[in-house]
């Protein structure tokens, strides 16, 4: 299935013409140290790039190259979107935007604290660089980033060199608005939703709306935040017409239909776990009975529904 799955990924065949117009450039590149690898990236718009990681798990083979990452060129400097799972994807995406351009980097922005997303800032040290996240992600990360670089560690063996945890230098509260010369990036902080730490990132000129993990396509959504809050979020992201939106994980083919698998999951979720709740169910009863209910329809299942259905237990036991 996922082999499939991974297969049908690549294929650029839906209704937003400039995604399939923008030819995916191969970028060889040549990183220093034992990261040296091609990293794939498409150009759907001006201005805009965008690398599609792989649906799986982070492991050697892929060296955490497992979320969606890009990075926006304005007539001064650049913007990054998330780093990948590793320093090994960070070193490759920083010379993938040098082969692009020369202008600098000015802003890392980081959709959220998971280390698919965060593990490649190390790669953006020492440069002038400002790294953009809620203001909750130091506390976030400070809680988990040891975990997370064990973690690293046990997964990707050597491709996790240089992996560190580089926490934010400008915290988003409400909204923040990034000026790279003549485009500017509005970034949006949310309530509890995917994690306590999401950001979405909007580019006024191209119209492409960066989701971060707020929105998961194929690969299963994974509740880090809030159940409630993860299905509020939708609604008001139904509500906006982006011209192009790039999620954490998958690919946006048709908005806001793409939203529709994971709003059906959700509210599957939140409507069993209150009724096994309601029935006095302990937790360990309610994983065991509330069972993944298209598991044909979602990529790695079996690695985050349980986790998921323990999370919203933990969540909706106290609401009544
Ligand atoms: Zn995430």
């Amino acid at each position: 299935m996922l082999d499939r799955a991974l297969g049908g990924a690549i294929d650029c065949g839906h209704p937003w013409r400039h995604l399939c117009v923008a030819a995916a450039l191969a970028v060889a590149l040549t990183a220093r140290g034992a990261g040296a690898v091609p990293l794939s990236l498409e150009n759907p718009a001006a201005g805009v790039y965008v690398h599609y990681g792989q649906q799986a798990l982070s492991g050697a083979d892929n060296r955490g190259d497992i979320a969606n990452l890009g990075f926006v060129v304005g007539a001064r400097c650049v913007a990054v979107l998330d780093t990948g799972g590793s320093a090994a994807v960070g070193r490759a995406l920083r010379a993938a935007i040098h082969s692009v351009t020369p202008l600098p980097i000015c802003y890392v922005i980081n959709t959220h604290g998971h280390p698919d997303h965060v593990l490649g800032n190390a790669a953006f040290q020492g440069e002038a660089t400002e790294f953009v996240g809620h203001v909750r992600l130091d506390e976030a990360l400070r809680r988990r980033g040891a975990f997370y670089l064990r973690g690293a560690q046990r997964e990707l063996g050597m491709a996790d060199a240089g992996s560190e945890i580089v926490g934010p230098t400008r915290l988003v509260a409400t909204v923040d608005r990034l000026d790279l010369g003549a485009r500017v990036l509005v970034v949006r902080a949310w309530p509890p939703a995917h994690t306590d730490q999401d950001l979405t990132v909007q580019d006024e000129k191209s119209g492409t709306l960066w989701l971060g993990d707020l929105v998961f396509v194929g690969h299963l959504p994974v509740v880090d935040g809030s159940l409630r809050g993860f299905l509020a979020a939708m609604e008001e992201l139904k509500s906006l017409a982006p011209k192009l939106a790039v999620p954490g994980h998958g690919r946006i083919t048709s908005w806001p239909q793409a939203l529709a698998p994971q709003e059906e999951y959700l509210r599957h979720l939140l409507v069993e776990v209150r009724a096994a709740i309601a029935e006095k169910k302990t937790l360990a009863q309610t994983v065991e009975s509330t069972r993944l209910d298209h598991p044909d329809a979602w990529l790695l299942g079996d690695a985050f529904h349980a986790r998921n259905v323990t999370a919203a237990y933990a969540e909706l036991e106290w609401e009544q």
